[in-house]
């Protein structure tokens, strides 16, 4: 057997996709086959379709914490769902206001769908985080004017997986009557999400980051939320998508989430015991690598790690050829060449953010992956800054 064919294979990149869990695809296999039906048909098919679109919605609604089912509307992935979120509302309540608040730190399906409001009489204000990669209440409230509609924070941030404080930013909203978006995809089902304590409005959502199928999303709408639909068409979930639902994905969503839900408390514990193992591992034996974000408001599942005069791509070959899979900068844009905003955000210079690696750990990750990077990162590490023509003064520009 070829040493490579050999050789352990470690995938630390659940940032960029994730396997569907087998036990969701076994659920979703009917679904594709003789429960085919359409949930808007009246005869026993489309029963049958119905019922499990409904099982799907309820199963996604208690992941959140949503009070009804019907609060949840199937997307096609979260980025749909956050377009519906920004626009649907900034298009439905104009008349209340222009003036959108998000952090900078955001996940480019809010921002650029922020830009693109921008090109259409809106206003945006982007919020910096402090240095730890948190939001800081006083800098949102600074942002606020009276013409401010929507104020949207994500949970967790993706690359560096710090977390918000959702339950204060919920309050302050509620107490401006202004709207409150959260992107939770990263966050979902790995900290508990209550969008009733943290007083959200609407919250973006993926199967796939959850151990579900790629292809479907969703998007949690309280209640009396006026939104204005961006899809045309036959009127499907509450006439905010239209389009035949996705009932497979939406099968495999539910199940996700059940199983997120039952097993999030001992998966979180196993997975943030491995990745402070991780860190430590790196930081500790490898001089000048820095762990990027808090070290305590953070996700179980995510580290991201700067290795200071090297280029995070170098590093992401030379690991592959140990077998080991991660990405640089954001794993959603890894193929620009234009550094992190997040990593920029908290004030790395451009070569920091360069030299950056994001790790995210997922169900199947074992204690040998980690023992496997962290003996062979050292090597690597070293002979790549022998080569390197980055200087403490190249550090400079942040
Ligand atoms: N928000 C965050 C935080 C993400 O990490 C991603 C990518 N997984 C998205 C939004 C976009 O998700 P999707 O690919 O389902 O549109």
């Amino acid at each position: 057997m070829s040493p490579v064919a050999d050789q352990r294979r470690v995938y630390l990149d659940g940032t960029a996709g994730l396997p569907t869990d087998p036990r969701v695809l076994e659920a979703m296999r009917p679904y594709f086959s003789e429960r085919s039906g359409n949930p808007s048909s009246i005869h026993f098919f489309g029963r049958e379709g119905r019922a499990a679109l409904e099982a799907g919605r309820k199963s996604v609604g208690e992941l959140v914490n949503a009070r009804e089912p019907k609060e949840i509307v199937f997307t096609s992935c979260a980025t749909e769902s956050s377009n519906l979120a920004i626009k649907g509302l900034a298009q439905r309540n104009r008349s209340e206001g222009n003036h959108i608040v998000i952090s900078q730190m955001e996940h480019m399906s809010v921002i650029n769908t922020c830009k693109f409001l921008q090109k259409n009489g809106y206003e945006v204000t982007q919020v910096p985080p402090d240095k730890e990669g948190i939001m800081q209440l006083a800098d949102i409230e600074k942002a606020m004017k009276k013409e401010t509609l929507l104020v949207s924070v994500m949970w967790a941030n993706n690359e560096i997986g710090t977390l918000q404080p959702m339950e204060e930013i919920g309050r302050l909203c509620a107490e401006k009557d202004v709207y409150f978006h959260s992107d939770a995809v990263a966050a979902a089902g790995r900290v508990p999400i209550d969008v009733q304590e943290a007083k959200v409005d609407l919250l973006s959502l993926s199967s796939n980051d959850i151990y579900g199928p790629k292809g479907v999303g969703a998007l949690y709408v309280k209640e009396g939320t006026r939104l204005e639909s961006i899809l045309q068409g036959g009127g499907q979930e509450r006439n905010l998508r239209s389009g035949s639902e996705n009932i497979p994905g939406i099968v495999g969503f539910g199940a996700a989430a059940d199983m997120m839900r039952a097993e999030m408390a001992s998966e979180t514990a196993r997975l943030g015991v491995l990745r402070d193992k991780l860190v430590k591992g790196i930081t500790s034996n490898i001089k000048e690598t820095y762990l990027n974000g808090s070290a305590t408001r953070r996700l179980p599942t995510n580290a991201s790690i700067r290795f200071l005069y090297i280029e995070g791509e170098s590093l992401i070959l030379n690991l592959e050829m140990k077998g080991v899979a991660v990405s640089s900068g954001s794993a959603c844009a890894s193929k620009t060449l234009e550094p992190s905003h997040v990593l920029r955000c908290i004030g790395l210079a451009h070569e920091e953010a360069h030299g950056t690696l994001q790790f995210s750990l997922n169900r199947w990750t074992q204690e040998p992956d980690i023992d496997h990077v962290v003996a062979v990162l050292p090597e690597i590490v070293k002979r790549l800054r022998d080569m390197s023509p980055l200087t403490p003064d190249s550090l400079k520009d942040g």
